[in-house]
């Protein structure tokens, strides 16, 4: 394993940056290193700092040997030979595009957004609307890249980010569209939860480990990286504190620690962990040309958009069509800025996010479609897995349907379909490989209604 290990990195090792033994900086950063004995490289700093301190005298060389840690003597080194694959490969930097001789990033890789929509289509049920803003939002900021790469900085036309705020219920799709969009954009992807976020110092995890892990996404490719995606999911959960006496640390403070993260900014990140120490090495990542995406149920938020809704229509001439907002499904598509800041997003964070989608609550037909039609479907999943049997799989449209209305039941969207799946599937997976003689299994109504078996039929 060690030895396969080793032959790893033999022929990678190219691809890595030097890092300073003393410092820990790359030599993107530290500038070219010397190369010492044992694989031990020093940056120029260090190396001068090392001369300072001799130069200036005051070292005391006949105690060397008394000191701890410093009782080497430079053939010892050559003779330990620490290798540079001490670092493990986590931590390590790839260099930048240039010295790999790798094609940039160029404007025709991206798709023009009815081409990001169609695709999408393929495994994003419903949602259209969500789906053809997100498509265009994408297509620009890519384009804003480009632009940004490309143009001599002599025309200020400055083309501002376009990071998006989704709303929507949970399991309505929000992470699966992120998802599916990187991947069908080949770009690295890091989804972090804003629960889990908090002000520098405290208990938590700092802002900077989101980009961390767009980093490690990107395989350690710095550049790669700063075209990625994050998704910063359960946002509404770092909503201002009302009413509190302590110091909000994982609400409000976050949504302004964010703000640098969102706008673009220089953050230095520790690589391959995310805490920072002497012995990690730091990449500077560059988010300007990252797109954040924001996601989250915002529970209470329809009350707010309804309260003011209300409010307005139940002036004058209007006053009888109050409750006229209380049955509207798509209610969170009439959501303002003033009503998020309701909920207690601050101003300033909210101006980070112009692009606002809203996802609608799935409805049953919606979820029999999630069930059958997508490309991976959870039901075309089981029939492959049957298939590699021998056996033919079918679920009745009864039966699809009464899954659905089961899922809508429990109100976590999508989420339940695979769960109730999993219930009945398991006995089937587990009866059908005893009998080989078994040709088609019919999923029907009643056997999920537990009012009889599923329908066999044998083979030949
Ligand atoms: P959330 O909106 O809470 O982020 P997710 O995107 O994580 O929800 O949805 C959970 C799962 O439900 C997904 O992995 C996906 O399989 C399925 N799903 C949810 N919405 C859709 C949809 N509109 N089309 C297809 N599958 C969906």
């Amino acid at each position: 394993m060690e030895e396969k290990d080793s032959n790893q990195n033999q022929h990678t090792d190219d691809e890595y940056e030097k890092v300073c033994y003393i410092c820990r900086r790359p030599e993107s950063k530290a500038g070219p290193m010397f190369q010492m004995p044992g694989n031990m490289c020093l940056c120029h700093d260090c190396m001068q700092k090392a001369f300072d301190a001799v130069t200036r005298g005051g070292m005391d060389f006949s105690q060397i040997q008394n000191m701890p840690y410093m009782n080497l003597n430079f053939s010892d080194f050559t003779k330990m030979n620490i290798p540079d694959t001490q670092i493990p490969q986590k931590k390590k930097i790839r260099k930048k595009a240039e010295d790999k001789e790798q094609p940039g990033f160029d404007i025709r890789d991206i798709p023009a957004p009815h081409k990001i929509k169609a695709s999408l289509d393929e495994y994003v049920i419903g949602q259209d609307q969500a789906k053809k803003v997100v498509s265009v939002a994408v297509y620009n900021h890519y384009k804003r890249v480009f632009y940004k790469d490309s143009q001599e900085k002599q025309d200020d036309v400055k083309i501002e980010k376009s990071n998006i705020l989704m709303i929507g219920p949970t399991g309505s799709g929000k992470t699966y569209l992120v998802k599916t969009l990187a991947r069908l954009l080949d770009v690295p992807l890091a989804i972090a939860d804003a629960t889990a976020l908090t002000e520098a110092g405290y208990i938590g995890d700092d802002i900077e480990s989101v980009i961390s892990k767009l980093l490690a996404a990107a395989d350690n490719d710095v550049e790669k990286a700063e075209r990625g995606i994050v998704f910063i999911d359960e946002i509404d959960k770092i909503a201002k504190k009302k009413n509190t006496n302590t110091r909000d640390v994982s609400g409000e403070s976050v949504q302004q620690e964010l703000l640098k993260l969102l706008e673009g900014s220089l953050v230095e990140v520790p690589v391959g962990s995310n805490q920072k120490n002497a012995l990690t090495p730091m990449a500077t990542v560059n988010t300007d040309n990252i797109l954040f995406i924001c996601g989250g149920a915002f529970p209470d938020l329809e009350d707010i958009i309804k309260e003011r809704l209300n409010k307005t229509s139940s002036i004058g001439f209007q006053a009888e069509l109050k409750d006229r907002y209380d049955d509207d499904p798509d209610i969170l598509s009439h959501v303002t800025g003033k009503d998020l800041r309701t909920f207690g997003m601050i101003p300033e964070f909210l101006g980070r996010l112009p692009v606002v989608v809203t996802f609608r609550k799935l409805t049953e037909p919606m979820l029999v479609e999630i069930l059958s039609k997508p490309k991976n479907a959870i039901v075309r999943q089981y029939i492959k897995l049957l298939a590699l049997d021998e056996v033919k799989l079918i679920f009745e449209d009864e039966a699809l349907g009464w899954i659905a209305r089961e899922a809508l039941g429990r109100d976590t969207g999508a989420r339940a379909l695979r769960a109730i799946m999993e219930e009945f599937m398991l006995e089937i997976m587990f009866e059908v490989p005893k009998d080989p003689g078994i040709g088609t299994v019919v999923i029907t109504r009643e056997y999920l209604e537990k009012k009889g078996g599923p329908r066999i039929e044998m083979r030949g």
